[in-house]
């Protein structure tokens, strides 16, 4: 299939641009766009067919529901039977941002984009391509992240040409995406809030605007969630790397002495944080994900070595672990589900 590629501004997308994409979608093709936490593969969520070629371009399992992401909280009303009304407080600071929202799903929404759940998945994004692309097209689009399922989530252009080209009518291009890590999940379609996913919108910040939020422990365990079916797409393994990746956890000393006896064994690269760095050994190659006092920039880096070639090239990568407050939860989550071993020392 050729490939459209659609550059844009990220800030001021031109609107040729924007009507071509979108006509893509009303067109039931697969458009690839930015948001403000991973690159999106884009169908029209009311069309059966185009949602089909979503699971087909990605090698998705049928059973993983998609997020239906819209423009505005009229258009989010069309796709839920719960009054949106009675969570306006909550919408007003959440949205448009990086928070998807469970509730109990319209006709409106065919059951191949929720996997036959009777809720669905709602995101108002706030990246001015997405919206743009959202309101030109005047339906909503259901949107996976854009990479081949189980890969790490693709944060930049070369991300979503080497995962999808050839595979989606267009792929708009636009930059890097701002969080980098996938949206916090919440469902509201239960009696209890409960926090399915951690994401940029920290769990402490959920926690002061729904009194009462659970946190399930599978938010922190590596191993697949067993339990009652809260969300399907939680049980599959996810974000895996090329190459193994080793999470340690434990006390600074001890993580970085671990690291230093497994990268002995094979040719590794290490994952730190700057405050670490300097106290692995020589033979050990580094890369920085930032200080672990600014984890917004830890989590905007890590899906990018997790897919760096240069850092594919190795036997082995090695994680540091992060603290797990604000946005370092999610950070958490993902390497442990990344993670083809953890090492508690
Ligand atoms: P992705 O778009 O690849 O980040 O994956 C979307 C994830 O959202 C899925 O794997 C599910 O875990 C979750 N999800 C989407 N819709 C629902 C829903 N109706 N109920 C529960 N979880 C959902
Ligand atoms: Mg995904």
């Amino acid at each position: 299939m050729q490939t459209e590629m659609i550059r844009l501004d990220p800030e001021n997308p031109g609107v040729d641009g924007i009507e071509k994409a979108a006509g893509l979608i009303k067109a039931g093709e697969l458009v690839v766009f930015p948001t403000e936490t991973v690159y999106g593969l884009g169908a029209s969520a009311l069309d059966p067919g185009a949602v089909e070629k979503i699971y087909r371009a990605k090698g998705r399992p049928q059973d993983n529901p998609l997020i239906v992401h819209v423009s505005s909280l009229e258009m989010a009303g069309e796709c839920t039977v719960q009054d949106l009304g009675r969570y306006s407080s909550i919408l007003d600071v959440l949205w448009p941002g990086p928070v998807t929202l469970i509730f109990k799903k319209s006709e409106a929404i065919p059951a191949c984009v929720t996997a036959g759940l009777d809720s669905v998945g709602l995101r108002f994004p706030s990246h001015p391509v997405a919206l743009r692309l959202i309101e030109a097209a005047g339906v909503p689009i259901a949107a996976p992240s854009a990479n081949i399922s189980g890969r790490p989530s693709p944060t930049s252009e070369e991300h979503v040409i080497e995962d999808m080209n050839g595979r989606v009518g267009g792929i708009i291009l636009a930059g890097d995406t701002i969080f980098g890590l996938e949206s916090t999940i919440v469902d509201l379609s239960r009696e209890k809030p409960t926090l399915l996913r951690p994401g940029p919108v920290d769990a402490e910040r959920l926690g002061e605007l729904l009194p009462g939020l659970e946190i399930p422990g599978f938010v922190r365990a590596r191993d697949e969630y067993r339990g009652e079916a809260l969300s399907p797409g939680l049980k599959y393994r996810h974000y895996s790397p090329e190459i193994p990746l080793i999470l340690i956890e434990g006390s600074p000393g001890a993580v970085v002495s671990r690291a230093g006896i497994l990268a002995r064994r094979d040719k590794s690269v290490v994952l730190c944080s700057q405050e670490l760095a300097d106290y692995y050994p020589v033979h050990v190659k580094k890369v920085v994900l930032g200080s672990r006092n600014d984890l917004y920039a830890v989590a905007s880096g890590l899906f990018k070595a997790l897919r760096d070639r240069d850092n594919l090239n190795y036997t082995q990568i090695i994680s540091e672990p992060f603290p797990e407050t604000g946005i370092g939860l999610a950070i958490m989550n993902r390497l442990r589900k990344a993670a083809w071993r953890i090492d508690r020392v």
